[in-house]
């Protein structure tokens, strides 16, 4: 079996407020493997904004260890990209000058890195935008300029948070649709933060189920459908998708 790219090993973390301690996470342990896309989903308030935060490396653990790649978070030289809710395009630039802001912050842009960002907007239909300003692109439009902007910067691990809950109902379907066709295409390991369950089952391989806060790991759920190049709206009508939708609906409501 491959080596994991993300290994959490048994992390713990607490809250020390002046009012108290908040214990966030107890003991969470899993693993994802490169080119897996695994979701996590639990109840509003359970610690999944505490863990990504941890993955960014914004919060330590307070006990137990993040290994990426073998090594711990503060040594690797693993990349990890995001894609957030807000997609910060910043609107006095060019759709073309967005899309090149990391490459230029980390003094990365070279004939090769700017040739690959020509070829993601022609592959996903940006080119004609490259001139346009965010505000001239619809909401859907944005997101895939925001995940493309992400995906210039060769991240070997992405992490979805909520990428789509700004969005109405309709365009929540068809930019899942398209973010997640586009992960795939690209071979990308992903973790996906959402509150949606249709959204976890039609986009990930793994549903990783949080219980209440103290967060654990209550239930890991293999997600599989019978179909070759799989697409978040095929598993959305595939006879199996309301199985596992019932599934994870029975685990979110067991301790309510
Ligand atoms: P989720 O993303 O699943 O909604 P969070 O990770 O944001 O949950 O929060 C988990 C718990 O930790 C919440 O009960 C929240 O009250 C608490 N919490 C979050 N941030 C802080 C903080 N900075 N100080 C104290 N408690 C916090």
């Amino acid at each position: 079996m491959n080596q994991p790219l993300l290994k959490v090993q048994d992390v713990s973390y607490t809250y020390h407020t002046k009012a108290g301690e908040t214990p966030a996470l107890s003991h969470i342990s899993f693993s994802v493997f490169p080119g897996e896309f695994v979701a996590i989903v639990g109840p509003s308030g359970c610690g999944k904004s505490t863990f990504l935060d941890m993955l960014c490396g914004l919060l330590k653990p307070s006990s137990g260890e993040l290994l990426l790649n073998e090594k711990p978070l503060a040594e690797s030289a693993t990349n990890i990209g995001y894609m957030l809710q807000k997609d910060h395009l910043f609107e006095w630039r060019t759709i073309y000058s967005n899309m090149l802001l990391g490459l230029e912050i980390q003094k990365r842009i070279t004939p090769k890195s700017k040739e690959r960002v020509d070829n993601l907007l022609e592959n996903y239909g940006l080119d004609k935008f490259k001139g346009s300003r965010p505000s001239q692109l619809s909401g859907g439009m944005r997101q895939r300029a925001a995940l493309i902007r992400t995906l210039a910067l060769e991240p070997d691990l992405l992490l979805l948070d909520e990428p789509f809950s700004a969005l109405d109902y309709q365009t929540r379907l068809s930019v899942s649709d398209d973010i997640g066709t586009i992960i795939r295409q690209e071979g990308k390991t992903a973790i996906l933060v959402t509150h949606d369950i249709s959204e976890a089952v039609s986009m990930a391989d793994r549903v990783l189920v949080f219980s209440k806060r103290p967060a654990t790991v209550q239930k890991i759920i293999p997600v599989e459908f019978e179909m070759e190049n799989r697409t978040p709206m095929a598993c959305r009508n595939a006879p199996e998708f309301k199985k596992y939708f019932n599934e994870i609906w029975k685990e979110l409501n067991l301790h309510v």
